[in-house]
Parts: C-alpha cells; structure tokens; sequence
C-alpha cells in the first residue's frame, strides 16, 4: 500500500463548504471547479502516484483515475465531502480501457473499519514486504489488517506482480537510485517509487 502525504486545504474547497445553509448542504460528487482544486491536492499529496497500488496516474484520462473515499460513501455519507476520507485511486479503467480489478474500483463499498489500515505515507507501505517475486504481503505474519487490505484492493493481482518483480530486478541490476524514481524539484514519483524507496532505506519526499 502506497498510502498519501499531508493533504494542503485547497482553498477552494474550504469556500464552497462555508455556503452551507439551511437549505443547502455540501454533498458528492463536488461542483467542477471545485473537484479539480481537491484533484489537484490529492495528486500533489500522492505524489501523482495511486493511494493504494503506486501506480502512477494519468491526470488527463477521467476514466483512468478516480476519487476514491476510503470509507465509502453508502456507509459514511457524512465524510463524502471530507477531505481525509478522499484519495486517487487508479481505476475504473485500465490502459487497454478495461475494467480495473485492483484498488479503489476492486475495492468499491466493502470496508472493515477493524481491519483497515489507514492510507498514510509512510507508517502504511511500513506494514507490507515487497517480494523479489513481486507479490505483497503482511511485512508481520500476524498483522490481519495488512491481510485484509490486500485482499480487498487485490493487491497481488498478477499485473501488479509483474510490474513489482519487473521494478524490483532493475533496482538490483541496473545500480538506480533514488533520482531515478523521484523528480527531487517537483516531487513527483514514478510508478512504485514506494516499494523502490522502501528497497533503498528511503522514503519518497
Ligand atoms: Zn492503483
């Protein structure tokens, strides 16, 4: 699980939610102008990378990323518009346009408030191993959280496998570091700087 940095208040945001009035009251999805400040906040705080699998994501593509409420909607209405619930997810299309299996779009309205682990960059990557093999699992054996999330949001999906396997060889062969995977004047990453960070002892900026 990639996970996110402190979020920044989009300004925006904070001044659409003061309108709220007795007969009116701030509700999802969000007006345009303002679901691009929140985007925009979400993706600079991911470091333009997916909260879940750490892919990165495709800014200009509606279909390919997606506002994910990690406690979903039909169970929490009250924190639709709230900003910690809110985070980028990769989905609900894949590159070849079809559907994604993983992440926020895998995931969709199944949530276990016992065994979630909360989406924070870096405590969150810290719960899982990355292995050579490309698979992920819980970095303790008897974390059921750590369990729970993979399932949900499928993390070992065999595409996610190959890529992880794929970046985790070339860290080994190819002698990349760090630059390599974080632009240090913008921050942002490519896809799994996470998991290239954790093999290196770092952590994304
Ligand atoms: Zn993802």
């Amino acid at each position: 699980m990639r996970g996110s940095h402190d979020k920044r208040t989009p300004p925006e945001l904070v001044g659409w939610l003061t309108l709220e009035n007795p007969n009116w009251q701030p509700s999802y999805p969000f007006p345009t102008d303002i679901r691009r400040s929140v985007v925009d906040a979400l993706r600079e705080a991911q470091r333009g990378l997916c909260v879940y699998c750490g892919r990165q994501l495709h800014p200009n593509s509606p279909g390919r990323f997606h506002i994910e409420h990690f406690r979903p909607r039909s169970s929490y209405p009250d924190l639709s518009v709230e900003l910690s619930n809110l985070f980028l997810s990769c989905g609900p299309e894949l590159e070849a346009g079809t559907p994604s299996e993983t992440c926020g779009h895998a995931k969709s309205d199944r949530f276990d408030e016992a065994g979630c682990i909360e989406p924070d960059y870096p405590a969150c990557t810290y719960r899982f191993r990355f292995l050579l093999s490309g698979e992920v699992a819980p970095r303790s054996d008897d974390d059921a959280a750590a369990g729970t999330m993979i399932e949900l949001l499928n993390l070992n999906h065999r595409e996610l496998r190959k890529d992880r396997s794929d970046i985790l060889d070339r860290i080994d062969g190819e002698n990349l570091d760090f630059s390599d995977f974080v632009d240090p004047q913008t921050c942002e990453a490519q896809s799994y700087a996470h998991i290239v960070c954790e093999r290196l002892g770092t952590v994304i900026p």
